[in-house]
């Protein structure tokens, strides 16, 4: 507990996400003295517990498994005295002072809120998709796919993570075919190559999924309908698994209405990363479609940290007694 008491409500900074942007902003902020609170959301450590191998943050020549490396996030920001709650924010009160944060049952205030509350995979919007998740169907190879030793799978997507997926399920399946809807990759050069040169790896170009078939009380996913998107053409496709890799939605509904956003939901955010209401600032994929990384990440939490701290001082400086506490 890092010596917080245990029915403190009130922080001066409290930190929505505890990915590489949460966390890295809770390190800082922790590091500044300002004892911040981290609510750590649905997915604590985000989206890098989902993934296998990270090879490109600095300082891990030999590469890192991404659970590991928010584990040494985590230990990192709470060794400087950040305390983290398990808890999902349902409801957050922006335009009072202090600001307030509802995580199940429990209400937290606070003076300044960094929001880091990352992305969330992006689904098909098939009825079959929903009925058979978690039944052969899946958006996270590294969750799921032990399930698939020796089965025949299709991922679907053209970008990094289609081929990053694709290429891990190899480790289980027999057969991996990438179906993606354009007859070129979005993923970078790197990434195609090793899909490409992967002997367990097929690829069904300018392809759509229609259909997913199966039932989840028996066998699970038993193939899909596709349909060539040029010519129309549609067919069967037996396979024994699914995976959905075709990006990822800013977790930001919570905010609608409230703060800027672009017409894809990320959080618009100006001057590094303040948003559109004082003492709100956000940070790592929620407000980034462009880069999405865990080194971009962590290096705006840590900006979101260090914007969050002068805000507190010239609150503070100003004379404004910045909360009750
Ligand atoms: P991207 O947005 O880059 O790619 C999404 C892919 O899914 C595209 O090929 C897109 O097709 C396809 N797609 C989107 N919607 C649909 C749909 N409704 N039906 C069928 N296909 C669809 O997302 P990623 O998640 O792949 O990557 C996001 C970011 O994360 C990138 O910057 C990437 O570089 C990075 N990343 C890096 C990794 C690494 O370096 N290890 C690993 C994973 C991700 P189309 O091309 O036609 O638009």
């Amino acid at each position: 507990m890092n010596g917080f008491m245990a029915d403190q409500t009130h922080y001066r900074i409290i930190i929505l996400g505890s990915g590489a942007a949460g966390l890295t902003a809770a390190l800082y902020a922790a590091r500044a003295d300002l004892e911040p609170l981290v609510v750590e959301g649905s997915q604590p450590g985000g989206q890098l517990t989902i993934t296998t191998d990270v090879e490109n943050y600095p300082g891990f020549p030999d590469g890192i498994l991404g659970p590991d490396m928010m584990d040494q996030f985590r230990k990192q920001a709470e060794r400087f005295g950040t305390r983290i709650v398990y808890g999902d924010v349902s409801a957050v009160e922006l335009g009072t002072r202090p600001m307030a944060v509802q995580a199940g049952k429990d209400r937290y205030t606070c003076d300044a809120l960094i929001i880091a509350t990352g992305a969330t995979a992006k689904l098909l919007g098939l009825d079959a998709e929903s009925r058979l998740m978690g039944h052969g169907v899946s958006a996270c190879a590294t969750c799921d796919g032990f399930f698939f030793k020796d089965k025949e799978l299709i991922v679907v997507g053209g970008g990094d993570t289609a081929m990053e997926e694709a290429t891990f399920l190899t480790k289980f399946a027999s057969k991996v075919t990438i179906v993606h809807r354009r007859d070129q990759l979005r993923a970078s050069k790197i990434m195609q190559d090793r899909a490409r040169a992967n002997p367990k790896i097929d690829f069904i170009w300018d392809t759509a999924v229609e259909d997913i078939h199966g039932d989840p009380q028996a066998a699970g996913v038993t193939g899909v309908t596709l349909r060539n998107v040029k010519t129309g053409k549609e067919g069967s496709f037996a396979c024994d698994g699914v995976f959905i890799a075709i990006g990822h939605q800013p977790n930001s509904q919570l905010f609608a209405g409230a703060l800027d956003m672009d017409e894809l939901g990320y959080i618009k955010t100006h001057d590094g990363t303040r948003t559109t209401l004082e003492g709100v600032f956000a940070c790592g994929d929620v407000q980034d479609r462009i880069y999405r990384q865990a080194v971009t990440a962590a290096g705006s939490g840590c900006m979101a940290a260090i914007d969050a701290e002068r805000f507190l001082t010239h609150l503070e400086n100003s004379g404004l007694e910045p909360a009750n506490r």
